[in-house]
Protein backbone atom coordinates (compact mmCIF):
# COMPACT_ATOMS: atom_id res chain seq x y z
CA UNK A 1 0.00 0.00 0.00
CA UNK A 2 1.88 3.23 -0.98
CA UNK A 3 0.98 6.05 1.40
CA UNK A 4 0.83 9.76 0.13
CA UNK A 5 0.60 11.71 3.44
CA UNK A 6 -0.30 15.26 3.42
CA UNK A 7 2.78 17.09 5.73
CA UNK A 8 0.60 20.43 5.84
CA UNK A 9 -2.46 18.58 7.42
CA UNK A 10 -1.47 20.03 10.29
CA UNK A 11 -1.89 24.03 9.89
CA UNK A 12 -5.54 23.43 9.57
CA UNK A 13 -6.13 23.42 13.21
CA UNK A 14 -9.68 24.86 14.32
CA UNK A 15 -9.99 26.56 17.88
CA UNK A 16 -12.86 25.22 18.33
CA UNK A 17 -16.71 24.64 16.60
CA UNK A 18 -20.27 25.56 17.40
CA UNK A 19 -21.99 22.15 18.76
CA UNK A 20 -25.33 22.03 20.77
CA UNK A 21 -25.07 25.72 21.17
CA UNK A 22 -21.48 25.79 22.65
CA UNK A 23 -18.18 25.97 21.30
CA UNK A 24 -16.52 23.09 21.89
CA UNK A 25 -12.72 21.69 20.97
CA UNK A 26 -13.00 20.31 17.61
CA UNK A 27 -13.60 16.71 16.77
CA UNK A 28 -11.82 16.92 13.76
CA UNK A 29 -8.13 17.60 14.68
CA UNK A 30 -4.66 17.14 13.56
CA UNK A 31 -4.26 14.28 15.95
CA UNK A 32 -6.48 12.05 13.97
CA UNK A 33 -3.85 11.84 10.92
CA UNK A 34 -0.82 11.89 12.83
CA UNK A 35 -2.03 8.50 15.07
CA UNK A 36 -2.54 6.84 11.36
CA UNK A 37 0.82 7.66 10.21
CA UNK A 38 2.35 6.20 12.87
CA UNK A 39 0.30 3.07 13.09
CA UNK A 40 1.31 2.62 9.59
CA UNK A 41 4.84 3.08 10.29
CA UNK A 42 4.51 0.75 13.17
CA UNK A 43 3.18 -1.88 11.13
CA UNK A 44 5.19 -1.62 7.79
CA UNK A 45 2.53 -1.29 5.40
CA UNK A 46 4.86 -0.20 2.81
CA UNK A 47 6.25 3.31 1.84
CA UNK A 48 4.86 6.93 2.88
CA UNK A 49 5.71 9.93 0.22
CA UNK A 50 4.63 13.44 0.07
CA UNK A 51 2.35 14.15 -2.94
CA UNK A 52 3.60 16.41 -5.91
CA UNK A 53 1.39 19.72 -6.20
CA UNK A 54 -0.93 19.58 -8.58
CA UNK A 55 -1.64 22.58 -11.01
CA UNK A 56 -4.77 24.01 -9.75
CA UNK A 57 -6.52 23.11 -13.16
CA UNK A 58 -6.90 19.78 -11.52
CA UNK A 59 -8.95 21.15 -9.06
CA UNK A 60 -11.28 22.99 -11.38
CA UNK A 61 -12.38 19.66 -12.60
CA UNK A 62 -14.51 18.99 -9.77
CA UNK A 63 -14.27 22.39 -7.83
CA UNK A 64 -15.66 25.66 -9.42
CA UNK A 65 -13.16 29.01 -10.08
CA UNK A 66 -15.37 31.17 -8.43
CA UNK A 67 -15.60 28.93 -5.07
CA UNK A 68 -11.50 27.75 -5.34
CA UNK A 69 -10.78 31.80 -5.38
CA UNK A 70 -12.68 32.41 -2.73
CA UNK A 71 -11.04 29.68 -0.33
CA UNK A 72 -7.58 30.65 -1.43
CA UNK A 73 -8.05 34.46 -0.64
CA UNK A 74 -10.50 33.72 2.74
CA UNK A 75 -8.14 33.94 5.67
CA UNK A 76 -6.37 37.21 3.77
CA UNK A 77 -9.86 38.65 3.46
CA UNK A 78 -10.52 37.58 6.95
CA UNK A 79 -7.79 39.90 8.46
CA UNK A 80 -8.24 42.67 5.94
CA UNK A 81 -11.73 42.89 7.56
CA UNK A 82 -9.61 43.43 11.60
CA UNK A 83 -5.47 42.26 12.16
CA UNK A 84 -7.55 40.91 15.65
CA UNK A 85 -9.14 38.40 13.70
CA UNK A 86 -5.71 36.43 13.69
CA UNK A 87 -6.76 34.85 16.78
CA UNK A 88 -10.19 33.97 15.94
CA UNK A 89 -11.24 30.75 13.55
CA UNK A 90 -13.85 32.19 10.60
CA UNK A 91 -17.15 30.94 10.60
CA UNK A 92 -20.25 31.67 8.72
CA UNK A 93 -23.33 33.04 10.05
CA UNK A 94 -26.28 33.56 7.31
CA UNK A 95 -27.03 31.39 4.15
CA UNK A 96 -28.95 31.95 1.34
CA UNK A 97 -31.91 29.71 1.65
CA UNK A 98 -34.48 28.52 -0.34
CA UNK A 99 -35.74 31.64 -2.75
CA UNK A 100 -32.86 33.93 -2.29
CA UNK A 101 -30.12 34.25 -4.98
CA UNK A 102 -26.99 32.41 -4.85
CA UNK A 103 -25.56 33.89 -8.09
CA UNK A 104 -24.36 37.24 -6.78
CA UNK A 105 -21.35 37.19 -5.08
CA UNK A 106 -21.56 39.43 -2.35
CA UNK A 107 -18.85 41.58 -1.52
CA UNK A 108 -19.38 40.92 2.45
CA UNK A 109 -17.37 38.70 3.99
CA UNK A 110 -19.57 36.61 6.07
CA UNK A 111 -21.82 36.87 3.45
CA UNK A 112 -19.19 35.27 1.08
CA UNK A 113 -18.46 32.39 3.45
CA UNK A 114 -22.49 31.64 3.87
CA UNK A 115 -22.99 31.54 0.42
CA UNK A 116 -19.82 28.83 0.24
CA UNK A 117 -20.67 27.10 3.13
CA UNK A 118 -23.37 24.64 4.48
CA UNK A 119 -23.02 24.80 8.36
CA UNK A 120 -21.52 26.67 11.29
CA UNK A 121 -19.43 23.54 12.41
CA UNK A 122 -16.74 23.53 9.93
CA UNK A 123 -14.09 26.68 11.49
CA UNK A 124 -12.13 27.59 8.61
CA UNK A 125 -8.71 29.28 9.58
CA UNK A 126 -5.02 30.65 8.90
CA UNK A 127 -3.79 27.09 7.39
CA UNK A 128 -7.33 25.82 6.20
CA UNK A 129 -5.72 25.84 1.76
CA UNK A 130 -2.81 24.84 2.16
CA UNK A 131 -3.83 21.82 3.91
CA UNK A 132 -6.74 21.25 1.93
CA UNK A 133 -4.52 21.43 -1.22
CA UNK A 134 -2.35 19.52 -0.32
CA UNK A 135 -5.24 16.91 0.63
CA UNK A 136 -6.24 17.23 -2.74
CA UNK A 137 -2.69 16.84 -4.34
CA UNK A 138 -2.41 13.92 -1.89
CA UNK A 139 -5.95 12.70 -3.62
CA UNK A 140 -4.63 12.78 -7.57
CA UNK A 141 -1.31 11.62 -6.58
CA UNK A 142 -2.77 8.39 -5.08
CA UNK A 143 -4.67 8.26 -7.96
CA UNK A 144 -1.94 8.46 -10.49
CA UNK A 145 0.04 5.75 -9.01
CA UNK A 146 -2.24 3.36 -9.81
CA UNK A 147 -2.08 4.07 -13.62
CA UNK A 148 1.64 3.32 -12.63
CA UNK A 149 1.01 0.02 -11.40
CA UNK A 150 0.27 -0.07 -8.10
CA UNK A 151 -2.89 -2.03 -6.56
CA UNK A 152 -3.64 0.01 -4.08
CA UNK A 153 -2.88 3.50 -3.04
CA UNK A 154 -3.73 5.46 0.26
CA UNK A 155 -4.34 9.43 0.70
CA UNK A 156 -3.90 9.74 4.34
CA UNK A 157 -4.92 13.38 4.72
CA UNK A 158 -7.49 15.99 6.44
CA UNK A 159 -9.44 17.67 6.26
CA UNK A 160 -11.68 15.28 5.02
CA UNK A 161 -13.90 15.65 1.83
CA UNK A 162 -16.80 14.44 1.19
CA UNK A 163 -19.39 17.07 2.65
CA UNK A 164 -17.55 20.12 0.39
CA UNK A 165 -19.43 20.26 -3.13
CA UNK A 166 -18.40 21.95 -6.15
CA UNK A 167 -19.03 24.58 -4.59
CA UNK A 168 -19.05 24.79 -1.19
CA UNK A 169 -17.54 23.38 2.36
CA UNK A 170 -18.97 21.90 5.49
CA UNK A 171 -19.22 19.28 7.57
CA UNK A 172 -15.46 19.73 8.15
CA UNK A 173 -14.73 19.58 4.37
CA UNK A 174 -13.20 22.00 1.90
CA UNK A 175 -12.15 20.39 -1.05
CA UNK A 176 -13.95 16.72 -2.39
CA UNK A 177 -10.62 14.48 -2.39
CA UNK A 178 -12.65 11.46 -3.36
CA UNK A 179 -14.10 13.47 -5.92
CA UNK A 180 -10.70 14.36 -7.13
CA UNK A 181 -9.46 11.34 -7.11
CA UNK A 182 -12.59 9.68 -9.14
CA UNK A 183 -12.04 12.16 -12.05
CA UNK A 184 -8.27 12.09 -11.80
CA UNK A 185 -8.67 8.32 -12.44
CA UNK A 186 -11.01 8.75 -15.66
CA UNK A 187 -8.91 11.68 -16.92
CA UNK A 188 -5.81 9.00 -16.81
CA UNK A 189 -8.08 6.57 -19.26
CA UNK A 190 -10.28 4.80 -16.92
CA UNK A 191 -13.69 4.36 -18.39
CA UNK A 192 -16.25 4.13 -15.47
CA UNK A 193 -15.45 4.75 -11.76
CA UNK A 194 -16.57 3.09 -8.93
CA UNK A 195 -16.90 5.18 -5.51
CA UNK A 196 -17.48 3.41 -2.18
CA UNK A 197 -18.39 5.93 0.82
CA UNK A 198 -18.13 4.10 4.22
CA UNK A 199 -18.14 7.07 6.60
CA UNK A 200 -20.56 6.88 9.07
CA UNK A 201 -22.00 10.21 7.54
CA UNK A 202 -23.76 10.51 3.53
CA UNK A 203 -21.41 11.95 1.56
CA UNK A 204 -23.22 14.57 0.03
CA UNK A 205 -20.94 16.67 -2.00
CA UNK A 206 -19.53 13.47 -3.44
CA UNK A 207 -23.20 12.35 -4.61
CA UNK A 208 -24.05 16.24 -5.90
CA UNK A 209 -20.90 16.42 -7.51
CA UNK A 210 -21.42 12.73 -10.08
CA UNK A 211 -25.27 13.01 -9.14
CA UNK A 212 -25.93 13.47 -13.26
CA UNK A 213 -23.09 11.31 -14.62
CA UNK A 214 -22.88 7.79 -15.34
CA UNK A 215 -19.11 7.59 -15.56
CA UNK A 216 -18.50 7.47 -11.73
CA UNK A 217 -20.94 5.19 -9.74
CA UNK A 218 -21.36 6.10 -5.63
CA UNK A 219 -22.65 4.27 -3.47
CA UNK A 220 -22.93 5.18 0.14
CA UNK A 221 -23.60 3.06 3.18
CA UNK A 222 -24.36 5.57 6.25
CA UNK A 223 -26.89 6.73 8.83
CA UNK A 224 -30.47 7.90 8.10
CA UNK A 225 -30.11 11.32 7.43
CA UNK A 226 -33.22 12.22 8.94
CA UNK A 227 -31.49 12.04 12.00
CA UNK A 228 -27.93 12.53 11.61
CA UNK A 229 -26.04 14.83 9.30
CA UNK A 230 -25.71 15.89 6.67
CA UNK A 231 -29.58 15.73 7.00
CA UNK A 232 -30.53 17.16 3.52
CA UNK A 233 -29.38 14.38 1.27
CA UNK A 234 -28.55 10.87 1.43
CA UNK A 235 -32.26 8.93 1.28
CA UNK A 236 -32.67 5.57 -0.69
CA UNK A 237 -34.66 7.13 -3.31
CA UNK A 238 -31.70 9.35 -4.70
CA UNK A 239 -30.95 7.16 -7.84
CA UNK A 240 -29.02 9.97 -9.63
CA UNK A 241 -30.81 12.16 -12.49
CA UNK A 242 -30.83 12.29 -16.41
CA UNK A 243 -27.97 10.95 -17.57
CA UNK A 244 -26.96 9.79 -13.91
CA UNK A 245 -30.20 8.47 -13.65
CA UNK A 246 -29.14 4.18 -12.07
CA UNK A 247 -25.26 5.43 -11.41
CA UNK A 248 -26.25 6.55 -7.51
CA UNK A 249 -26.86 4.25 -4.68
CA UNK A 250 -27.46 5.28 -0.72
CA UNK A 251 -27.80 2.88 1.77
CA UNK A 252 -28.85 4.27 5.09
CA UNK A 253 -29.18 2.69 8.30
CA UNK A 254 -30.80 3.55 11.23
CA UNK A 255 -29.05 4.94 14.31
CA UNK A 256 -27.62 2.16 16.75
CA UNK A 257 -27.69 -0.43 13.18
CA UNK A 258 -26.01 -3.75 14.39
CA UNK A 259 -22.47 -5.16 12.76
CA UNK A 260 -24.85 -7.40 10.44
CA UNK A 261 -26.95 -4.62 9.56
CA UNK A 262 -23.86 -2.72 8.23
CA UNK A 263 -22.07 -6.28 6.86
CA UNK A 264 -25.49 -6.37 4.93
CA UNK A 265 -25.64 -3.09 3.81
CA UNK A 266 -21.71 -3.68 2.77
CA UNK A 267 -22.52 -6.50 0.83
CA UNK A 268 -25.38 -4.63 -1.42
CA UNK A 269 -23.24 -1.66 -2.05
CA UNK A 270 -20.10 -4.36 -3.30
CA UNK A 271 -22.29 -5.96 -5.60
CA UNK A 272 -24.04 -2.97 -7.17
CA UNK A 273 -20.26 -1.68 -7.92
CA UNK A 274 -19.53 -5.05 -9.22
CA UNK A 275 -22.39 -5.06 -11.58
CA UNK A 276 -20.97 -1.48 -12.54
CA UNK A 277 -17.94 -2.52 -14.00
CA UNK A 278 -15.85 0.16 -13.06
CA UNK A 279 -11.99 -0.38 -13.74
CA UNK A 280 -11.45 1.50 -10.66
CA UNK A 281 -12.68 2.06 -7.08
CA UNK A 282 -12.03 5.26 -4.96
CA UNK A 283 -13.20 4.38 -1.31
CA UNK A 284 -14.11 7.25 1.56
CA UNK A 285 -12.61 6.00 4.28
CA UNK A 286 -14.49 7.36 7.45
CA UNK A 287 -14.38 5.16 10.54
CA UNK A 288 -16.41 6.78 12.36
CA UNK A 289 -18.82 3.51 12.16
CA UNK A 290 -16.61 2.66 15.22
CA UNK A 291 -18.77 1.57 18.25
CA UNK A 292 -16.58 4.09 20.21
CA UNK A 293 -16.74 7.08 17.77
CA UNK A 294 -18.04 10.23 19.84
CA UNK A 295 -20.19 11.71 16.86
CA UNK A 296 -21.71 8.50 15.84
CA UNK A 297 -23.81 5.48 16.89
CA UNK A 298 -23.26 2.45 15.03
CA UNK A 299 -21.58 -0.75 16.25
CA UNK A 300 -18.51 -1.70 14.48
CA UNK A 301 -15.14 -3.39 16.14
CA UNK A 302 -12.03 -2.80 15.77
CA UNK A 303 -11.99 -6.33 13.88
CA UNK A 304 -14.55 -5.39 12.04
CA UNK A 305 -12.33 -2.81 10.06
CA UNK A 306 -9.67 -5.57 8.62
CA UNK A 307 -13.38 -7.66 7.21
CA UNK A 308 -14.24 -4.44 5.29
CA UNK A 309 -10.86 -4.47 3.63
CA UNK A 310 -11.06 -7.94 2.77
CA UNK A 311 -14.46 -7.09 1.43
CA UNK A 312 -13.14 -4.12 -0.61
CA UNK A 313 -10.27 -6.01 -2.36
CA UNK A 314 -12.70 -9.01 -3.22
CA UNK A 315 -14.07 -6.72 -5.81
CA UNK A 316 -10.47 -7.11 -7.29
CA UNK A 317 -10.00 -3.35 -8.67
CA UNK A 318 -7.07 -1.05 -8.19
CA UNK A 319 -8.40 1.04 -5.60
CA UNK A 320 -7.94 4.71 -3.84
CA UNK A 321 -8.62 4.69 -0.17
CA UNK A 322 -9.21 8.24 0.87
CA UNK A 323 -9.10 9.20 4.58
CA UNK A 324 -12.44 10.58 5.72
CA UNK A 325 -14.08 10.83 9.18
CA UNK A 326 -13.80 8.95 12.63
CA UNK A 327 -13.02 10.79 15.69
CA UNK A 328 -12.41 8.00 18.42
CA UNK A 329 -8.63 9.50 18.11
CA UNK A 330 -7.37 6.85 20.60
CA UNK A 331 -8.37 3.68 18.00
CA UNK A 332 -8.11 5.67 14.36
CA UNK A 333 -4.87 4.39 13.39
CA UNK A 334 -5.65 0.63 14.44
CA UNK A 335 -9.03 0.92 12.75
CA UNK A 336 -8.09 2.86 9.36
CA UNK A 337 -4.60 0.77 9.06
CA UNK A 338 -7.28 -2.56 9.55
CA UNK A 339 -8.75 -1.53 6.53
CA UNK A 340 -6.02 -1.49 4.62
CA UNK A 341 -4.15 -3.95 5.75
CA UNK A 342 -7.09 -6.54 4.82
CA UNK A 343 -7.23 -5.24 1.43
CA UNK A 344 -3.82 -6.04 1.69
CA UNK A 345 -3.34 -9.12 2.84
CA UNK A 346 -6.76 -10.34 1.04
CA UNK A 347 -5.12 -9.60 -2.55
ZN1 LIG B 1 -18.37 11.10 9.16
Amino acid sequence: MLTFFNEHHGQHRGRYEIFRGELTPCFEKPERADLVVAELGRRGLGQIVTPHGVPLVSLERIHTPRYLHFLRSAWSDWLALDPANAGKDAFPSVWPIRGMRADIEPENFTARMGLYSMDSGTPLTAGTWIAAKTGADCAVNAAHALRLGERGTFALTRPPGHHAGADFFGGYCFLNNAALAAQHLLDDGARRVGILDIDYHHGNGTQSIFYARNDVLCASIHADPRAEYPFYLGHADETGEGAGAGYNMNVPLPKGASQAQWFAALETACIKLASYGPDALVVSLGVDTFAGDPLSHFALQSADFLRIGERIAHLGLPTVFVLEGGYAVAEIGINVVNVLEGFETAA
